[in-house]
């Protein structure tokens, strides 16, 4: 299924060809890739033109992915571990034997303690359709498992989405140039998904005004109308406000609210109390920007709201983001192209993941955001094994030290199935190799654009790695769990799921093509698609999540700082990693950045070596003092790997494993610290 683009000659290493594929990567963009393979290598990865979205560029790096595939922590085979948990000294064995040691302890586990004791562990480290939920669910369903709430990520949004709008199709890149006003909403997509940026400045260029809700300066807040450089954690009050003057300037669609809305009488009484003062003192920011803000959204269409998740990220979380998306509703923004919102447009193509042929069983449901906890603490029945795939949790899930004193414990047997010898690996005790999405076949469906493509294999698996569809089939096989003639492998499940696909996607990708988006790729909302409400409606106060979220709908909690730790420590995307994929590759520059007021308070300089620290733990990086983020806040890249900071510990070190008021989501942003100098510790 591959095709070739024209051969390349070089006389010392032979010819070479380039094959086009797709990243599955955790990125909203899935991006058409053009790779150069010189005999059997990877040379060169690049962007293909393929996917106009993508137009032949991508990020740097994905462009660098060949240092993660021949890089020295590429896991090459099997291993047993052969020394302490964390030392990370392993003992080569084979295929057969590690998957006959997964069976006997699955079997052991079942036997001594419920097949509840075995924790599956998954999350982003690929978004194809294939890496995540075919065989591994088969598995863990019909072996009744533990099953995990994959909530460190986008719960809380999607868990407003639903509730408002029944994850309605959104505002996709090329309907931006419409919009006269942009808001860009806890994102940064000049790291996050670059395909975007290009789409907002031509918007500029022809005249949209661009406002830029971060506590930091990002690259497009420096270009920005407005900056709303708000505290973490107050974004519910800044669209409140929002809500409010709508509501009391007559600026609120009431036509709109009366044909296509419920619950609007119940979102203005929580939008009372919040003026524009109560907000901007809350929000820490200067009132004359939120009224100017605010005035600019009422009198603007079309105007569309892009939701990040950045203002999810706290224990205001999932209300932040039903205030946020409720604003195109109340103001009456849809109807129009380029107004509206724009989120994840995950479920645009409407596809049912029907190749798990097992019902979901109601075993005990563990938050992964809990991970710590279930591994320290849980006793009924406690976690006797813990299977990682496709993510990295000693550096990406809350608590860290909880975690790695999780992993720690002799009693646990830990399976890492990954690519790298990550930090989670160091502590397991049996290591499975990974392939990565350029030696096999994956589904690559964006979430910002919608568009859909086959990734497919361009290089051999490199060492003994073998793809999950392949390992978990096998396990299914060796467990007794599959019957006859049911697919046990990435060829097989390849094939069943390009079947199972809707319409004609499976057909347009075996034929190499790329298939049709619904809505032309572009829908407008309330003219192409409607909330997937039960009533088509927009529920602008769904009961359910009035009872859910702890103070009800549409309420602030109050900021966790202390005068011990008053500062806030955000862990926004970088340009290094995706998530934490590609965090084995060394950087020695990671920095805490830091207002030059906070450091000056502090007595410290740019390039000082500091300490980070709470009641959790602390963390040892130098400084880099920095106007580009607000007074009171600092920041440390996420997904940085513990070998990147001076003592091991990660930013997760110093976030609660505290959940947000709804969607059970991770409140990354809470972590409330002091900063010292650390020669003077
Ligand atoms: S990570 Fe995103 S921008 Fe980079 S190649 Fe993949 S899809 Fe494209």
């Amino acid at each position: 299924m591959a095709g070739t683009r024209r051969p390349r000659s070089d006389a010392a290493a032979g010819p070479s060809s380039t094959v086009e594929t797709a990243c599955p990567l955790d990125c909203p963009d899935s991006c058409s890739l053009a790779v150069t393979v010189q005999s059997g290598r990877i040379v060169e990865i690049d962007g293909a033109s393929r996917n106009p979205v993508t137009g032949g560029y991508i990020c740097a790096k994905v462009r660098k992915f060949g240092q993660r595939v021949y890089g020295e922590d590429r896991l090459l085979h099997p291993a047993v571990r052969s020394g302490r948990k964390g030392d990370g000294k392993f003992k080569r064995i084979s295929w057969d034997e590690a998957l006959e040691l997964v069976v006997n302890r699955f079997r052991q586990a079942q036997a001594d303690s419920g097949s509840a004791s075995i924790l599956p562990f998954s999350y982003g480290g690929s978004n194809g359709l294939l890496t995540q939920d075919t065989l591994d669910a088969q598995l863990w369903r019909r072996f009744g498992t533990s099953r995990l709430a994959r909530t460190v990520c986008s719960a809380p949004v999607t868990a407003a989405n639903q509730a408002l709008y029944g994850r309605m199709p959104s505002v996709t890149y090329r309907d931006y140039v419409h919009a006269n006003l942009i808001v860009l909403w806890g994102i940064n997509p000049s790291v996050t998904g670059i395909h975007m940026v290009p789409y907002v400045r031509e918007a500029q260029k022809r005249g949209a005004k661009l406002v830029v809700v971060d506590p930091r300066t990002t690259p497009l807040a420096r270009t920005a109308d407005l900056h709303l450089a708000i505290k973490p954690g107050t974004d519910v009050g800044v669209a409140l406000a929002v809500h409010r003057h709508l509501f009391e300037t007559g600026c609120a669609d009431r036509k709109f609210l009366g044909e296509h809305a419920h619950g609007a009488d119940r979102l203005r009484e929580r939008a009372e109390p919040w003026t524009i003062e109560a907000a901007a003192r809350t929000a820490d920011i200067d009132p004359a920007t939120l009224a100017n803000f605010v005035d600019l959204y009422a009198s603007t269409s079309p105007a569309l709201v892009r939701c990040g998740w950045g203002l999810e990220r706290n224990r205001n979380g999932g209300n932040a983001a039903m205030a946020v998306l409720a604003l195109p509703a109340v103001g009456g923004k849809f109807g129009v192209r380029g107004g509206g919102y724009a989120l994840s447009n995950s479920t645009a193509w409407n596809i049912e993941r029907t190749w798990i042929r097992t019902e979901e069983p109601a075993t005990r449901l563990v938050n992964m955001n809990n991970l710590g906890r279930a591994l320290t603490e849980y006793d009924d029945p406690p976690v006797r094994v813990l299977f990682v795939y496709n993510c990295n949790p000693a550096v990406t899930i809350p608590d860290q030290r909880r975690v790695v004193r999780g992993l720690e414990r002799e009693d646990l047997f830990t399976v890492v199935f990954d690519q790298v010898m990550t930090d989670t690996a160091f502590y397991a005790d049996l290591i499975l190799p990974a392939t990565t999405f350029l030696e096999g076949y994956d589904l690559a469906k964006a979430y910002g654009p919608i568009h859909i493509d086959l990734a497919r294999p361009v290089i051999d698996a490199v060492g003994e790695a073998r793809s999950n569809a392949d390992v978990f089939g096998e396990l299914c096989a060796r467990l007794g769990l599959l019957e006859d003639h049911e697919p046990s492998g990435e060829l097989e499940i390849t094939l069943g799921v390009l079947d199972a696909l809707p319409g004609r996607i499976g057909e347009d990708l075996r034929e190499g093509g790329l298939p049709s988006p619904p809505f032309g790729g572009a829908p407008v909302q309330f003219v192409d698609v409607f909330p997937n409400t039960p009533d088509r409606k927009v529920n602008l106060f769904p009961a359910d999540l009035e009872s859910e979220a702890p103070q009800g709908l549409y309420q602030f909690r109050p900021d966790p700082a202390n005068e011990r730790y008053p500062l806030a420590l955000i862990s926004p995307a970088s340009d290094r990693t995706i998530t934490s994929t590609l965090g084995e590759l060394h950087r020695p520059d990671a920095k805490l950045s830091m207002h030059p007021a906070d450091a000056d308070a502090r007595g410290l300089s740019d390039g000082d070596l500091v300490r980070i620290f709470n009641e959790l733990g602390e963390v040892q990086c130098p400084l880099a003092v920095t106007p580009s983020i607000r007074r009171g806040t600092v920041s440390l890249p996420k997904g940085l790997w513990r070998r990147s900071l001076r003592n091991g510990w990660t930013s997760t070190s110093l976030v609660p494993d505290t959940l947000t008021d709804l969607g059970g989501g991770a409140c990354f942003n809470d972590a409330r610290v002091q900063v010292a100098s650390l020669a003077t510790a």
